[in-house]
């Protein structure tokens, strides 16, 4: 009989695998070290100092495309700040108690100090003493690609300072006039300076428009007790081109651009990761450098050469490889890519989904060029046997520019004899692998083993 202490888990937990810590590849992970960025911190860091001082940071907006170290740089920033901020409030305590003991007895101090010990600073001082020793250091961080609409942005920044649960700003059903005094007044009980950063704005705005906006730069006209700045974060290089003048001027005080990782730089950053990430021996040499070529090929984004690397590892983990080598970073390649295609396409509308996968079943059947009337066809077939409503040829052909945009299939315009000119498509995705995506649920899924009779009148 088995050993009934065996269990299924033990092989995989004896093994000492690959990963020393996949977290650490993780995007989620901020990096204790960020190279190849420091003029950006430097930057940063000259512009928020201003908070440790007691003023007004200015204004910011970052630009970069996507992995480009942004939202690391701003979070390791941020917890340099609070960090920095609490140990000034510590010192300055500190130094107000030497001060209060300076030329008294020895026997005195030890008296004080035994007390303060007890019943704590403000126990002895006063609770005044210790707030005006305080220096508050508020960072308050928001992804506006979650948090995306005015009201529940200002909720977000208003409950940042909220300990007791009950007295929390509900998420909706307040006017918004009402969440922005709680606000003010939140901020301004709290002193000091707050920081808010905005990552990705860009999709706040295009969703809910520039009044957030509008109101947070006037917010320090409105606070009596404390400073307020902002930094927004964007993808976009020409974002602010849809801002209304003001908000433009009064937020954008500094701007600051992260440019795109080139070749070398991704091998530097990737290297520092990879150190803690895996066990030593277990990458091939090559395979870090290729990750950083593809990576620095498309746009030098950092979180496509990391992904790259933790992918091609997990597959070669599971396959058992003792070694991750290139032949791992191309299957890695393929399947990010169709990950990729999978998720833009298991999200289509079912009437788009319908018109993909007839130009699938032709593409499959390798009839030659295929052309719109020969997708409607189709397409009227496929809605036929799933008892779907059929869409006219002009909603189609609509529909077939849509899957062009989105990069699923190409079509063209060529001409043929005569001064006849016709659109002909093709697909740029894996037929296969798409047409099993297709299927996967309702309402395509009863069409997985259909055939219909797929031709094409042009050669
Ligand atoms: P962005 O916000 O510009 O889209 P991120 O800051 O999210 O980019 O970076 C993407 C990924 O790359 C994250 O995992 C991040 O930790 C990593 N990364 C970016 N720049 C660096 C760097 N200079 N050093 C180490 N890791 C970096
Ligand atoms: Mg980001």
């Amino acid at each position: 009989m088995e050993n009934p202490e065996k269990s299924i888990f033990d092989e995989f937990i004896q093994s000492k695998g690959i990963f020393k810590n996949k977290e650490v590849l993780r995007p989620s992970y901020t990096p204790r070290q960020l190279p190849h960025r420091q003029n950006q911190i430097n930057h940063l860091a000259t512009i928020l100092v201003s908070a440790l001082k007691g003023e007004t940071p200015s204004n910011t907006f970052i630009y970069g495309k996507t992995g480009t170290g942004k939202t690391a740089v701003i979070n390791y920033l941020g917890y340099a700040l609070e960090s920095k901020g609490k140990s000034i409030e510590m010192g300055s305590k500190e130094d107000f108690a030497k001060l209060y003991l300076d030329g008294v007895d020895c026997d005195f101090q030890r008296e004080v100090i035994d007390t303060i010990n007890y019943c704590g600073f403000s126990g002895f001082f006063g609770e005044d003493i210790e707030e005006e020793l305080k220096l508050p250091i508020n960072f308050i961080y928001i992804n506006c690609q979650h948090v995306d609409t005015q009201y529940r942005v200002l909720t977000h920044i208003a409950n940042h300072f909220v300990t007791n649960w009950t007295s929390r700003l509900p998420l909706t059903g307040l006017p918004t006039d009402e969440v922005y005094n709680r606000l003010r007044q939140n901020i301004d009980q709290e002193g000091g300076v707050t920081t808010i950063v905005l990552d990705e704005i860009d999709k706040l705005i295009y969703k809910s428009g520039d009044d957030i906006l509008y109101n947070l730069s006037r917010i320090n006209l409105d606070l009596k007790n404390a400073r307020a700045n902002i930094i927004g974060i964007s993808n976009d290089l020409r974002f602010t081109e849809f801002l209304d003048a003001r908000v433009k001027s009064s937020l954008g005080e500094e701007e600051l651009v992260f440019p795109p990782y080139d070749a070398e730089q991704l091998l530097d950053i990737l290297e520092h990761r990879a150190g803690n990430a895996f066990y030593e021996g277990s990458l091939d040499p090559s395979v870090v450098s290729l990750c950083a070529a593809l990576a620095a090929q498309e746009h030098g984004d950092a979180r496509r050469a990391l992904d790259l690397l933790r992918v091609s590892a997990e597959i070669a983990e599971r396959e058992g490889a003792k070694v991750v080598d290139e032949v791992y970073v191309r299957k890695a390649v393929n399947k990010i890519e169709l990950d990729t295609v999978g998720e833009v396409v298991s999200t289509l509308p079912t009437q788009s989904k319908l018109v993909l996968y007839g130009i699938l079943m032709h593409e499959g059947a390798k009839t030659g060029k295929l052309t719109t009337g020969e997708v409607f066809d189709t397409y009227k077939e496929l809605c036929r046997l799933s008892g779907m409503s059929v869409l006219t040829l002009r909603r189609i052909t609509d529909l077939i520019s849509e899957l062009d945009m989105l990069g699923i299939i190409n079509t063209r315009v060529v001409s043929f004899g005569r001064g006849g000119r016709t659109r002909v498509i093709q697909a740029t995705v894996p037929v296969e692998n798409v047409k099993d995506i297709l299927t996967e649920g309702e309402p395509l899924a009863s069409l997985q083993n259909v055939r219909i009779k797929v031709q094409a009148t042009l050669d």
